[in-house]
Protein backbone atom coordinates (compact mmCIF):
# COMPACT_ATOMS: atom_id res chain seq x y z
CA UNK A 1 0.00 0.00 0.00
CA UNK A 2 1.40 3.58 -0.90
CA UNK A 3 0.89 6.43 1.29
CA UNK A 4 -1.45 8.85 -0.45
CA UNK A 5 -0.30 12.76 -0.12
CA UNK A 6 -2.53 14.67 2.05
CA UNK A 7 -5.76 15.92 0.16
CA UNK A 8 -5.76 19.63 -0.27
CA UNK A 9 -5.64 22.83 -2.30
CA UNK A 10 -2.52 24.47 -1.23
CA UNK A 11 0.40 24.30 -4.54
CA UNK A 12 2.83 23.67 -2.26
CA UNK A 13 4.53 26.90 -3.60
CA UNK A 14 6.08 29.27 -1.34
CA UNK A 15 6.96 33.07 -1.78
CA UNK A 16 8.31 36.15 0.82
CA UNK A 17 6.10 38.08 2.64
CA UNK A 18 4.55 40.93 1.02
CA UNK A 19 5.67 43.12 3.90
CA UNK A 20 8.86 45.22 3.79
CA UNK A 21 12.00 43.61 5.25
CA UNK A 22 9.66 40.48 6.98
CA UNK A 23 11.50 37.61 4.67
CA UNK A 24 8.85 35.21 5.82
CA UNK A 25 8.21 32.23 3.39
CA UNK A 26 4.10 32.18 3.08
CA UNK A 27 2.03 29.84 0.61
CA UNK A 28 1.53 31.73 -2.82
CA UNK A 29 -2.22 31.46 -1.41
CA UNK A 30 -1.35 33.93 0.79
CA UNK A 31 -0.30 37.32 0.76
CA UNK A 32 1.60 37.81 3.56
CA UNK A 33 2.33 35.74 6.89
CA UNK A 34 0.09 35.55 9.87
CA UNK A 35 1.67 38.45 11.71
CA UNK A 36 1.27 40.74 8.98
CA UNK A 37 -2.05 39.79 7.51
CA UNK A 38 -3.38 40.51 11.01
CA UNK A 39 -1.90 43.58 10.93
CA UNK A 40 -3.77 44.96 7.93
CA UNK A 41 -6.93 46.73 8.65
CA UNK A 42 -9.85 44.28 8.19
CA UNK A 43 -11.73 46.46 5.23
CA UNK A 44 -8.27 46.12 2.99
CA UNK A 45 -8.02 42.41 4.08
CA UNK A 46 -11.68 41.83 2.48
CA UNK A 47 -10.51 44.14 -0.19
CA UNK A 48 -7.43 41.93 -1.23
CA UNK A 49 -9.33 38.89 -0.59
CA UNK A 50 -12.30 39.82 -3.22
CA UNK A 51 -10.00 41.50 -5.51
CA UNK A 52 -7.90 37.94 -5.35
CA UNK A 53 -10.99 36.04 -5.75
CA UNK A 54 -11.92 38.05 -8.81
CA UNK A 55 -8.79 37.93 -10.48
CA UNK A 56 -9.04 34.09 -10.22
CA UNK A 57 -12.33 33.62 -11.80
CA UNK A 58 -11.74 36.31 -14.38
CA UNK A 59 -8.53 36.56 -15.19
CA UNK A 60 -8.04 39.99 -17.34
CA UNK A 61 -6.07 42.58 -17.40
CA UNK A 62 -8.35 44.61 -15.21
CA UNK A 63 -8.87 42.25 -12.38
CA UNK A 64 -5.27 41.87 -12.35
CA UNK A 65 -4.79 45.81 -12.07
CA UNK A 66 -7.56 45.74 -9.67
CA UNK A 67 -5.85 42.81 -7.22
CA UNK A 68 -2.08 45.08 -7.72
CA UNK A 69 -4.05 48.31 -6.46
CA UNK A 70 -5.77 46.20 -3.46
CA UNK A 71 -2.45 44.96 -2.40
CA UNK A 72 -0.66 47.94 -3.01
CA UNK A 73 -3.01 49.70 -0.23
CA UNK A 74 -2.75 46.79 2.29
CA UNK A 75 1.50 47.01 2.06
CA UNK A 76 0.75 50.86 2.42
CA UNK A 77 -1.11 50.33 5.59
CA UNK A 78 1.77 48.37 7.22
CA UNK A 79 4.43 50.73 6.46
CA UNK A 80 2.27 53.85 7.58
CA UNK A 81 1.39 51.97 10.96
CA UNK A 82 4.58 50.91 12.26
CA UNK A 83 3.39 49.47 15.41
CA UNK A 84 5.91 49.52 19.20
CA UNK A 85 8.16 47.31 19.00
ZN1 LIG B 1 5.51 39.08 7.33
Amino acid sequence: MTTLQRPGRLSGALHDCAAPACGSQVPAEFLMCKRHWSAVPERLRMEVWYAYRNYQRHRSLETHKAYQEARRKAIKSLTQETAPA
